[in-house]
Parts: structure tokens; C-alpha cells; sequence
């Protein structure tokens, strides 16, 4: 069986790993020249780290990772809002939890799926997926460039999804009303005494950091802004600095001490939930299928469990694809559409403009029950794997 995968994201890489492990022909096909090193970081959480286990990856990922212990909430006063255990998370699950730079991540994904004897097809921009009446639908690439395969799988990302679109007839994110601006900080003294995730919460505004090691860490400082506008680099330290001016340490130091080239400004878009993810043989899996905002903490997490999942089901199945993709549907959709919209609840409470709200969120967090919330966490993010909780 010949199966195509749109997009050499973190989804489509892990998903030709988890394929070529079963056995399968894959093929990878991406738009850009060659591996994206843009991007902030990612926490692989207890879920992910399963699936990165089970495709024997799980220790390349930890040689380049910081072990988070805990998660502390902090307002912009610098009072303490309460913390999470991560080592109780990752207990209750089995697994550790991982935070990693993206572009570290891409490239123990990249390697290992060369290993595996696939190297990614870059400079190959699908510009449109094509429905024939065999069922068997055609990839058409920018360059003139026309492929069949038994199954395309469509990894194409949240932002304008070419698989989404010919599924779903629409692939447009709907904006979330605020930007993040994302960066890395790397020093040569050490800051980062543990490796503890900090979130600060002010009104219609947060700070996030999360350390890989004393020295670096990578960070997300967002704000509520109504509508997208331009995007000016030379400008946005200056915007950061005004915006978080008098936060806690060691804010101002980290935004002034990351490159301009480590600094990138989102606009933050995700999906509403869609029912149907596949159209004769292609099948849309991480963010072109359910792209959540990044409060969840769960997308580069869900299109490694994606992964991991197709792979199951095509090992076992019996040549009927469109049972096998409602099945992998099925199991999907009900966990990663909760994910989106206990994302959106969340985003709507850090970045509302009452100040009220904020401050009864704020007194909320000092009285939350955390080792409730971790059951909470454990339980939602294994359903659907194999992790006993
Ligand atoms: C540059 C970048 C930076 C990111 N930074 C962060 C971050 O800091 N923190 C975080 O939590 N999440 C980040 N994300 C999002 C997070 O990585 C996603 O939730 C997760 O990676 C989902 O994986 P995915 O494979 O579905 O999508 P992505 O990782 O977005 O991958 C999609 C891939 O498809 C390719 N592609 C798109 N259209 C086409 C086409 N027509 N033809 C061929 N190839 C195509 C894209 O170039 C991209 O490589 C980032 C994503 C990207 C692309």
C-alpha cells in the first residue's frame, strides 16, 4: 500500500515514522526547502511521550529536553496563584513530561525517519488535491506535478490546510482575538534555578516561560488585541517591553535578551470542530483536522497521538478505508474537539479585559484542588491509548 503525506510537520513526520515501523510505503512531500527551525517550543506531555516511546524515540527527545517539575501560576504582581505537580502528572500517566524546542524536536523527528529509509520530499507545495470517480483522488503540486496513492494522509498545518480545504470545501482558522509573541532565550549565566513552568496572568494579558535547562527556555508573551494587523519586526521588543513593563522577573531580562531572529509574532487562530475528516481516500489528521490555541498545551501532543493511532488501525485493517478513517474519527474527534474548547474557555478567561473576571480567575486559581485538576489531566489526555490511569 502506497500512502502520501501532505506536509512534513510534527504531525506528518511522526505519522511516516509510525507507518514505516508497520511496514508501509510513504512518501513525504513538504513546501518548504528544507527542515523549519521556526517556532518556539513545545511541552511533550505524558500522552505524547507514550507515543514517542513506542516508536523508540523516546530517549533521542529526552537528550535534548528539560524535565519540567512543576507548573506555577503567577500574577502580574508577582503574588502566587498556585502550582501544578508535573512529576505527580507524569506519575499518575507513567510517562515524564518533556519540554523541547520545536526546531530540536523536527530534528530528532527527522532522524529518525531517515533511519527508517524515508527522506522528505522538500520544495514540493501540493497546490490542490483532485476527486476522480475511481475514488483514487490526485495530488496536483505547484510545479505542474501530478502523484496518485492508495492513501493521502493531509498534514498540511492550522493556517490554509489544501487536504481541509478539499475535505471540508472551507480551511479557514477563525482568529481567537490575541497575538503571542513567541521567542527563545538562551544565556550563558544560569536564570533557571528549576526547571518550573511559569505562567503570569495580568488582565487581558499573560507571560509564559518554560525552561529547558538553567540557560534557555523558551517563552510566549500574549495580549488581547481585536483584530490581526501588521506584523513589524523591528518594533517588537519595543511592544513587549511597553506591554510587560514592571511584570515580575525575569521578564524584562528574557525579552531583552532574545534575538530578534528567535522572535516571531502570531496572530492566534484555531479551528471549530469539523465532523468529517476524510473524502474518498485522503485523510486529515493533526491541525488541518483539529487545530487547538496553544492554552491547550496540546497540539504538537495530539498530532503525535494521530500518528500513533492511524497506525494501529491501518496494521489491522481489512482494505475498507472508509471504515477505517470513521473509526479513526470515532475515536478521535470527541478528545481533540474537548481539547479545542477547553482551549477557547481558557484563552477567553486569561485575555477578557474585566478586570473583575480576572481577579475572581485569580482567587479561583489559589483555590483550585490540584491534585483534582491533575486526575482531570491524566484521565482526558489518556483516553484512547493504552495508559492505565
Ligand atoms: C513554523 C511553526 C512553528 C510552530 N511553533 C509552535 C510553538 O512554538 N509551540 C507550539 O505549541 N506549537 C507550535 N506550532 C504548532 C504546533 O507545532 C502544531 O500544533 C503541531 O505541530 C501540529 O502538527 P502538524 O504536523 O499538524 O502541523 P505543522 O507542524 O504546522 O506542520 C504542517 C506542515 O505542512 C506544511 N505544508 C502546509 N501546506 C502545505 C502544502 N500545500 N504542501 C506541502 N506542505 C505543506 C507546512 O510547511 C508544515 O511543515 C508551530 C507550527 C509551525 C509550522
Amino acid at each position: 500500500m502506497k500512502i502520501k503525506i501532505q506536509g512534513a510537520g510534527v504531525g506528518g513526520l511522526t505519522t511516516a515514522i509510525a507507518l514505516k515501523k508497520k511496514g508501509f510505503d510513504v512518501d513525504v512531500y513538504e513546501r518548504h526547502e528544507g527542515r523549519s527551525d521556526i517556532g518556539a517550543g513545545i511541552v511533550c506531555w505524558p500522552n505524547a511521550s507514550f507515543v514517542l516511546k513506542e516508536l523508540g524515540m523516546l530517549d533521542d527527545i529526552a537528550l535534548q529536553s528539560g524535565l519540567p517539575v512543576k507548573m506555577r501560576r503567577i500574577s502580574n504582581d508577582g503574588s502566587n496563584l498556585g502550582a501544578l505537580n508535573i512529576l505527580k502528572l507524569n506519575e499518575k500517566m507513567g510517562y515524564p513530561s518533556f519540554s523541547i524546542l520545536r526546531k530540536d524536536l523536527m530534528k530528532v523527528l527527522e532522524s529518525h525517519l531517515t533511519e527508517c529509509g524515508v527522506e522528505v520530499k522538500y520544495g514540493n507545495t501540493i497546490e490542490k488535491l483532485v476527486s476522480s470517480q475511481s475514488g483514487s483522488t490526485s495530488i496536483h503540486f505547484e510545479n505542474g506535478a501530478t502523484s496518485h496513492a492508495d492513501i493521502i494522509i493531509g498534514a498540511d498545518g492550522r493556517m490554509s490546510s489544501v487536504a481541509r480545504a478539499f475535505v471540508n470545501g472551507d480551511n479557514r482558522p477563525v482568529y481567537q482575538g490575541f497575538i503571542n509573541w513567541i521567542g527563545v532565550y538562551e544565556s550563558n549565566e544560569p536564570i533557571f534555578f528549576d526547571i518550573e513552568v511559569r505562567d503570569y496572568w495580568g488582565v487581558g494579558e499573560r507571560f509564559g516561560i518554560v525552561p529547558i535547562s538553567s540557560t534557555k527556555a523558551y517563552w510566549a508573551g500574549g495580549v488581547a488585541a481585536l483584530k490581526v494587523g501588521d506584523k513589524a519586526p523591528s518594533s517588537y521588543k519595543a511592544d513587549l517591553l511597553t506591554l510587560f513593563q514592571d511584570w515580575p522577573s525575569p521578564i524584562e531580562t528574557i525579552i531583552n535578551e532574545t534575538s530578534l531572529a528567535d522572535l516571531n509574532k502570531i496572530y492566534v487562530h484555531d479551528h471549530n470542530p469539523m465532523k468529517t475528516w476524510h473524502r474518498d481516500n485522503v485523510l486529515v489528521i493533526g491541525d488541518a483536522a483539529h487545530a487547538p490555541l496553544p492554552t491547550s498545551g496540546q497540539g504538537a501532543c495530539q498530532a503525535i497521538e494521530d500518528a500513533w493511532h492511524i497506525a494501529e488501525l491501518l496494521e489491522n485493517h481489512n482494505g475498507d478505508l472508509e471504515s477505517l478513517f470513521q473509526e479513526f474519527t470515532k475515536i478521535r474527534f470527541p478528545k481533540t474537539t474537548g481539547i479545542t474548547m477547553g482551549a477557547r474557555q481558557f484563552a477567553s478567561s486569561l485575555f477578557g479585559a474585566d478586570e473583575n473576571a480576572s481577579e475572581q480567575r485569580n482567587n479561583n486559581s489559589i483555590n483550585t484542588d490540584y491534585n483534582a485538576v491533575i486526575n482531570g489531566m491524566a484521565k482526558g489526555w489518556s483516553s484512547g491509548l493504552p495508559i492505565c490511569v
